[in-house]
């Protein structure tokens, strides 16, 4: 079969080339993959910064936001048949952390976890793929336009899934929230606050009229231009939030975050940030206004089944709520034989995904 490839750590490695077929033992799935989204990982490993080929290979199959249908099963699957359409996780266990042992890959620690399309073994810009059940969530007809956002909803489900939980320290409910960044993870983020109906603001340095914007505003969110306000002044313009997720990659406005965020607030961090960025920040000021209103700051990645379970039906909310509106995060689709546009960065937009084709 054709797959789209790199070579870890080799900058602009990216590639088509030929991959075995993949086989599927008598408990697994064969699933055709019908198109996968791209994003800010699968150019970093493009880049060289990370990412790792399976063992005994010298290259990896890159791609984790997945879409596919399943084309085959093996003679001991249950749950799930040919022309089922599937969403597979990224990450798997590792064989020794009790987290990992217990469900959670996603809270591993002994880092020696797997991702599929990112570290240690191939991804899903191929063909086919093989796959255990336990690793497949099935995708409703109904949201089959927008399943291959279901992978990032994942991510902004369980941080705003936890925010809540580690909330129930309060008497009070959080009521309004605040999502930094109208990217795609930002959207999903803001979608996943109003399915829960809390009063959003998505602030971002797209103009209003951005179409970013207005995906915000279809979905009952207020929207707030940056541009040309510092996030300094930002916190005397807006009223305090009692939930904020950080969704722009930039760490000087996580630190900016943290002082924005009222009594009793919490604030999620969502953006692997890159580099070695040093920034100054007002060190005792932050401590003490974290202490003084009770704030939490966490971190949050990747994604548990239950997280799974919890985006897809996050997802089937929102397109019930406001129909056709996060297929609009989908700006570009590419043939995946096209995939060097999008890497070449000759492609804008919020989401593009690569159509594959056998
Ligand atoms: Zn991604
Ligand atoms: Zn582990």
């Amino acid at each position: 079969m054709k797959a789209i490839a790199v070579i870890p750590g080799q900058q602009n490695s990216i590639h088509m080339q030929d991959a075995p077929d993949p086989a599927p033992a008598v408990n697994e799935a064969l699933v055709r993959v019908l198109r996968v989204g791209l994003c800010g990982t699968d150019a970093e490993i493009n880049s060289g910064l990370y990412g790792e080929a399976p063992s005994g290979s010298d290259y990896l199959i890159l791609g984790h936001e997945n879409f596919g249908v399943v084309e085959s099963v093996g003679s001991e699957v249950k749950g799930i048949k040919p022309g089922d359409y599937v969403v597979a996780s990224v990450r798997r266990p590792c064989t020794e952390c009790f987290n990992c042992q217990h469900g959670r890959a996603d809270l591993c620690t002994s880092g020696k976890y797997t991702e599929r399309g990112i570290k240690g073994r191939h991804g899903y810009m191929a063909e086919h793929y093989t796959e255990s059940p336990e690793f497949l969530f099935k995708i409703d007809k109904a949201i089959k336009d927008i399943g291959v956002l279901l992978e990032p909803m994942t991510i902004v489900e369980k941080g705003a899934a936890q925010a809540l939980e580690i909330q129930k320290r309060l008497p009070s409910n959080p009521r309004t929230a605040l999502v930094f960044g109208a990217g795609p993870v930002g959207l999903l983020a803001a979608a996943a606050l109003r399915v829960r109906d809390l009063d959003t603001l998505v602030v971002s340095k797209e103009a209003d009229s951005d179409p970013r914007a207005q995906i915000a505003k279809a979905m009952g969110c207020r929207y707030f231009s940056i541009d040309g306000t510092s996030l300094g002044q930002l916190g005397k313009r807006i009223p305090c939030p009692d939930m904020i997720m950080e969704c722009t990659g930039s760490s000087a406005v996580g630190f900016a975050a943290m002082q924005m965020l009222a009594a009793d607030g919490i604030l999620c961090l969502l953006s692997v940030t890159g580099g070695d960025k040093t920034e100054l920040v007002h060190a005792a000021e932050i401590n003490r206004d974290l202490v003084l209103r009770n704030n939490v700051v966490f971190g949050s990645v990747n994604a548990s089944p239950t997280h799974y379970k919890l985006a897809i039906r996050a997802l089937k909310t929102a397109q019930k709520k406001w129909p056709g509106v996060l297929a609009q995060l989908i700006t570009t689709r590419l043939p995946w034989t096209d995939f060097a546009k999008w890497f070449n960065r000759e492609v804008s937009g919020i989401k593009t995904t690569l159509e594959i084709r056998g």
